[in-house]
């Protein structure tokens, strides 16, 4: 017998969408936890002084001595046309790589400046991968914000690492989207003790350790931001398993059973391997629960995380779901999430900043799910935030991490409720 997986209803009919002015970072950002994922690769923004100070802010003071990124700065002669981005950049790409020889793999990141003078990067790495003759790889893909909100930078860069899998049909389970490292580690000693033996990580701890791809590849998405990938990997014949989103004590078990039911666990197993986890889950849950039980949450669009995150914090924390915004939304990447959504959630796809400020206000919601750009002004008008992209960084994934996924949002609420009584 297998483990049951979620049934798949219908989605909820009622989405509002919307297209005017976003409010988000741009792909860049992502560079930020990818350069931590893998150590040995570099990330070369091909872009303007804005650019270099976005990733610099994003990524806090740098505290290493050699950064794995940079920004090749195109200055205004690059700009107008008048001098050759192409040659500049080679010589740069060299001087970096002789002063870098631990670099494995170098990304040329695009961004809106590279773009708008079309400075064809992948014509350029495919110039410096043949002058480099395999030393480092050179892969390159968009991070510009005319292209893409912050999430979808990781989307883009594992776009990129694609081609490089080795094609296999060895049986194996891939999970997909960056992960904390100690996440990673306790996910794999748990698909051990369930008796799913290879398993393999994308994007890996080194970039050069790519797992093979086909026939064999069941998919488990780590992140729900990485659509073009998803699609990808399934066109190189993987199957993508359908799961809500490792958040919370459910969604973190339903993950862990499409696995289990896609490799064949016997049910009997599974419960013995999770039911602890999910006991000490929820207990972990509790004490930010009677925080967040009753309390009114609006999620507006940023990450791509927040039709799980709502999906979460209403079914295990109790929260009521004002709107759930979204910038995109993949229907296929989020039917289990969206099956466990309370049947008249409103939905919102895309972005008109001044139209969803207007609701945010008329509602009065107890928390607004935001990017850095509107928690300010948010706060300022006396309503609590949390930054989404703080999600991005902290490690939230699995049962174990339920409770501190679920203080992220308690903690703003109890500051709230500190400063109102003194
Ligand atoms: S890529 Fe575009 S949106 Fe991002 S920092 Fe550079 S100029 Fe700004």
């Amino acid at each position: 017998m297998g483990v049951s997986a979620p049934p798949i209803q219908p989605s909820p009919p009622d989405i509002l969408k919307e297209s005017g002015q976003r409010e988000v970072f741009c792909g860049l950002t992502s560079i930020v936890w990818l350069h931590r994922r893998m150590p040995d690769a570099f990330f070369l923004v091909v872009g303007s002084r804005t650019c270099a100070h976005l990733i610099q802010s994003a990524a806090g003071v740098m505290i290493f001595a050699e950064p794995r990124f940079g920004t090749a700065i195109l200055g205004e002669r690059d700009l107008a046309g008048l001098a050759d981005a192409n040659e500049e950049l080679d010589r740069l790409v060299k001087d970096l790589l002789e002063r870098r020889p631990e670099i494995r793999t170098l990304f040329l990141v695009g961004s809106c400046p590279s773009e708008v003078i079309k400075l064809d990067l992948a014509k350029a790495a495919e110039r410096l991968n043949t002058q480099l003759l395999g030393r480092v790889r050179v892969l390159n893909y968009s991070g510009s914000g005319i292209e893409t909100t912050f999430t979808q930078g990781e989307d883009n860069a594992l776009l990129a690492m694609l081609p490089l899998l080795p094609s296999s049909d060895e049986e194996q389970l891939l999970i997909v989207g960056t992960l904390a490292d100690a996440v990673e580690d306790r996910f794999r000693l748990i698909f051990e003790r369930l008796g799913i033996t290879t398993v393999r990580s994308l994007p890996p701890r080194r970039s050069t350790d790519l797992p093979p791809v086909g026939k064999g590849t069941r998919v488990l998405l780590a992140q729900p931001f990485l659509s073009a990938t998803a699609r990808a990997l399934q066109h190189r014949g993987a199957t993508l398993l359908s799961a809500p989103y490792p958040f919370g004590v459910e969604g973190s078990r339903d993950w862990m059973a499409a696995a289990a039911t896609a490799f064949g666990v016997p049910t009997e197993r599974f419960n013995a391997v999770l039911d602890p986890l999910v006991e000490r889950g929820r207990r972990a849950l509790e004490p930010h629960r009677q925080v967040l039980a009753g309390k009114r949450l609006f999620l507006l669009p940023d990450s791509q995380m927040e039709i799980p995150l709502a999906r979460f914090l209403s079914r295990e924390c109790g929260m009521e779901l004002v709107e759930v915004g979204t910038p995109y939304l993949d229907r296929q990447l989020m039917a289990a999430d969206l099956a466990l959504l309370p049947p008249a959630t409103q939905l919102s796809e895309g972005q008109d900043v001044d139209l969803q400020l207007e609701r945010v206000r008329a509602a009065r919601p107890d928390l607004v799910l935001c990017g850095l750009g509107l928690a300010n002004p948010l706060e300022a008008e006396g309503i609590a935030t949390k930054w989404s992209i703080e999600l991005v960084f902290s490690p939230i994934h699995g049962c174990d991490q339920a409770g501190e996924l679920a203080e992220l949002f308690a903690r703003p609420l109890r500051r709230r409720a500190l400063l109102q009584l003194s």
